[in-house]
């Protein structure tokens, strides 16, 4: 009777053992796998912030960018490269002839070479717009040296290309018209030498001619400083309050004796206006403006310089002309340096075909816009915009003297 009870007692302990047992170990089961699971939500999450990392950076790239893998397949991309070459489908997987469609990219890769695993070329593209890519080409080797892949990186130099253009033409342009007067001076020169002196009435001509080369030399080589100096930024804008009207009769006064020459009468109505300006840099806008109206209006003819307030605190101010005006293919370009409507007209009147440029320049330091109007036949009208000055401005500096 002992006996079997205890053999009973102690199977009901082990079979309490058993199913306590299997509790904890279902336990221990479910905290493994939540732990695991938590361990898979973090690892993943981590490769999720890894990957917008990635995304973000290469996204985030001015540059173009392509890896290649070792078969040549894009491998990936980003979307400067996109937005570089306009592309419009995917391009993951395919060669880099399928995605770019360009022989000398195919070439380049091609000649990358364990020993020269790095090179870099320049290309023009035409479409979605015209621009010119550097490209650089970088094999990825592995330990053994060998070629597991090629990054391909693309800078836009299309503004660098731009500015080295404009440099050259600007050369160009600056020794052709250096050249031309200073041509013509040593041709008179040596005429004279050769004995044109002997006759008073050719010798005074011909000095003339000199003098008036010499002449345009000067103006050009002072037109050429002004714009070094504006565009250096050597001397920097000296802004204070200026009566508009004080500096525009101060203009007209100082350029009147020119226009009686052709007869042109200049007249303004400018209504108390000050602005925040450059004195000296604003009159030299000025006479620019009205000299050119006199100069290609037409003779007896009307200047007439007005100014008004215009929106966001600017005054805008005209100077017109009642002359044959300018074309409108030639309007779009007359602010361009060395740009004339009529070459021979230009060089006869003393012009260096840089005085709108330098308008255009100083008008745009001072926050300013500067544009034309004109109908052919019936003048034309040149505006620009300054800042109004502030009234603190106003009482904090004296305004210069007209
Ligand atoms: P330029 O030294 O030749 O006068 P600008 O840069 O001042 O050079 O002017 C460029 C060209 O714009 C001039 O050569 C002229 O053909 C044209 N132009 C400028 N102002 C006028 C105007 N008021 N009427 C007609 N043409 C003008």
């Amino acid at each position: 009777m002992f006996w079997p009870a205890i053999a009973l007692v102690l199977a009901g302990a082990l079979v309490a053992l058993h199913f306590w047992w299997r509790a904890r170990y279902r336990a221990e089961e479910k905290r493994a796998a939540l732990s695991l699971q938590r361990v898979a939500e973090q690892h993943s999450q981590a490769q999720r912030q890894l990957e917008l990392r990635q995304d973000a950076m290469l996204n985030g790239m001015t540059e173009g960018l392509i890896l290649l893998d070792r078969e040549g397949r894009v491998q990936l991309s980003n979307r400067a490269l996109g937005r570089l070459f306009g592309l419009t489908e995917d391009i993951h997987s395919r060669t880099l002839m399928e995605a770019l469609r360009r022989h000398e990219l195919a070439a380049l890769v091609q000649g990358l070479t364990s020993d020269e695993p790095v090179a870099s070329s320049e290309i023009r593209i035409s479409t979605p717009a015209e621009r010119w890519l550097e490209v650089n080409a970088a094999a990825i080797l592995d330990g053994a040296g060998q070629s597991s892949g090629v990054l391909l990186v693309f800078h836009d130099v299309t503004r660098l290309k731009q500015v080295e253009r404009a440099r050259k033409d600007f050369v160009a342009n600056v020794s052709h018209e250096l050249r031309t007067p200073l041509s013509l001076i040593k041709g008179y020169v040596e005429t004279l030498l050769d004995g044109a002196r002997d006759n008073p009435e050719v010798a005074g001509k011909f000095l003339h001619t000199i003098d008036r080369n010499a002449d345009r030399l000067r103006l050009l080589i002072e037109d050429l400083l002004t714009i070094s100096e504006l565009e250096s930024g050597r001397l920097p804008l000296q802004l204070q309050p200026v009566r508009l009207r004080e500096l525009v009769e101060k203009v007209l006064a100082d350029l009147r004796p020119r226009a009686l020459n052709r007869g042109t009468e200049l007249r303004s109505d400018i209504p108390e206006l000050t602005v925040n300006a450059d004195p000296v840099r604003l009159e030299q806008v000025l006479t620019n403006l009205v000299d050119n109206a006199n100069k290609y209006g037409r003779p007896g003819g009307h200047v007439f310089v007005s100014a008004r307030s215009a929106e966001h605190q600017q005054v805008e101010c005209s100077v017109a002309d009642d002359g044959p005006g300018i074309a409108p293919e030639a309007l779009e370009r007359i602010f361009e340096r060395f740009y004339r409507v009529d070459k021979a007209r230009s060089r006869e009147q003393g012009g260096t075909g840089l005085g709108l440029s330098i308008v255009k320049h100083i008008v745009q330091s001072h926050d300013g816009r500067v544009w034309a109007r004109s109908e052919p036949g019936k003048g034309a009208t040149f505006y620009f915009t300054l800042p109004v000055a502030s009234r603190t401005q106003q009482s904090a500096g004296s305004p210069p003297e007209g």
